[in-house]
């Protein structure tokens, strides 16, 4: 999107709305206890949001959609966080979480102005222009977004039609690595682009050069923009790896198999380890290591790949379980920790199958092997915790 700089304050301005209204949201949710009432609701929310646009000229200088639909996106993420599916709501912070949504009749006024761009009445902005990337959609709502490294998108939420499956009865195994970020049971080995070691470079000096900044001084505000447009460069070759294999794949095999992985547990910080000698002190808890290893997961863009494949190929993933399928042999089914040579080649100790490890992986993934072999003790969870399929259809 590719508004003026009128636009851009009018837009940021609104965004801030949005904000506010969020973070109100937020702060009045968490005061819940349980001796009070329960905190007001989303219907009772729009009408204390009402009252105070009537109080607070600046709240009623900006548009009630967009600040009543800070509400209802709130309303969701508080019923993500019952159903399992998110974590619990967080502040929305400046530069970091600027967006808005305009839903209803007011999100449909869009017109096309000839084969690449187009323009959208955002209220209370005006006609903004913006490239279009895909044909005109017909939505009932969009959000409009900046990104930290100061991007605008506006994004139109209609759902598209899942990928049809070829029909030949083809299964394929996915192996998602770290220094190879898939590998499919046919061979093929493929991998996310990253930041080349020049761009790396440059990263890590442009961070050393942030961290000589003074707080709030215009060298700081221009390395943070810097830093950001590098990283935004790195995710959008990553959004663009994810969305042309998870395309490909749907297209190609009927069922898709991967692994089941919890990326979120996975990549949470590791829990501290107190000193028993020594009160308040800590024990090292191997931080750092598991933050380089989260950096390799995230960057290769792991759950978003499966969370892809599961839109486009609806119904046609399956989850494996990921246990031993690095460690037995695809050709017989040998399973000991000694059958790998090194990191990247396989060695079948009883019958000399050699393959690339994460291929043979692979293959154990698209047979399906549901690896539970001779576990002498059952696998233990806790009490507490809801049964999880392991499926996803
Ligand atoms: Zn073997």
């Amino acid at each position: 999107m590719y508004p003026t700089p009128v636009q851009q304050a009018a837009l940021l301005e609104q965004c801030r709305q949005a904000r506010y209204v969020w973070n109100l949201a937020l702060e009045q949710w968490s005061m819940w206890r349980r001796d009070r009432g329960p905190t007001p609701g989303y219907v009772q929310q729009c009408r204390q949001l009402t009252e105070a646009r009537t109080a607070f000229g600046w709240l009623r200088a900006g548009s009630q959609t967009v600040q009543q639909q800070a509400l209802r996106d709130f309303d969701q993420a508080v019923k993500n966080l019952h159903a399992g599916t998110h974590r619990r709501p967080t502040w929305r912070k400046t530069g970091l979480h600027e967006g808005l949504r305009i839903v209803g009749s007011q999100a449909t006024r869009l017109v096309k102005l000839n084969r690449k761009w187009a323009r959208v009445l955002v209220p209370k902005v005006g006609w903004v222009r913006f490239r279009l990337s895909r044909p005109v959609p017909d939505a009932k709502s969009y959000r409009v977004t900046r990104d930290r490294a100061g991007r605008w998108h506006v994004a139109f939420a209609v759902v598209p039609p899942p990928i049809p499956a070829p029909g030949a009865g083809e299964v394929v195994g996915v192996d998602r690595g770290v220094t190879v970020s898939a590998a499919l049971s046919t061979g093929e080995l493929l991998t996310c682009p990253a930041l080349s070691d020049r761009e790396q470079a440059r990263l890590k000096h442009l961070q050393r050069r942030l961290a000589r900044c003074r707080p709030g001084s215009n060298r700081r505000r221009r390395a943070k923009t810097a830093i950001a447009t590098l990283l935004a460069r790195a995710g959008d070759r990553r959004k663009d790896w994810v969305e042309k294999t998870s395309t490909d794949l749907a297209r190609r095999f009927d069922v898709i198999r991967v692994e089941d992985l919890r990326v979120a547990q996975m990549t949470r910080r590791p829990k501290p380890r107190p000193d028993p000698e020594r009160l308040g002190r800590y024990l090292p808890n191997r931080r750092r290591a598991k933050a380089g290893l989260n950096r390799g997961i995230l960057a290769n863009g792991w759950g978003l790949l499966v969370q892809r494949l599961e839109h486009k190929a609806a119904g046609r993933v399956e989850k494996v379980s990921a246990a031993y399928t690095s460690q037995t042999c695809s050709a017989c089914g040998h399973r000991e920790s000694g059958n790998r040579e090194n990191q990247a080649i396989f060695r079948c100790v009883a019958c000399g199958h050699r393959a690339n490890a994460d291929v043979n992986a692979a293959v154990n993934i698209a047979a399906g092997r549901a690896v539970s072999a001779r576990r002498e003790t059952p696998v233990r969870v806790s009490s507490k915790r809801e049964p999880q399929h392991a499926t996803s259809a």
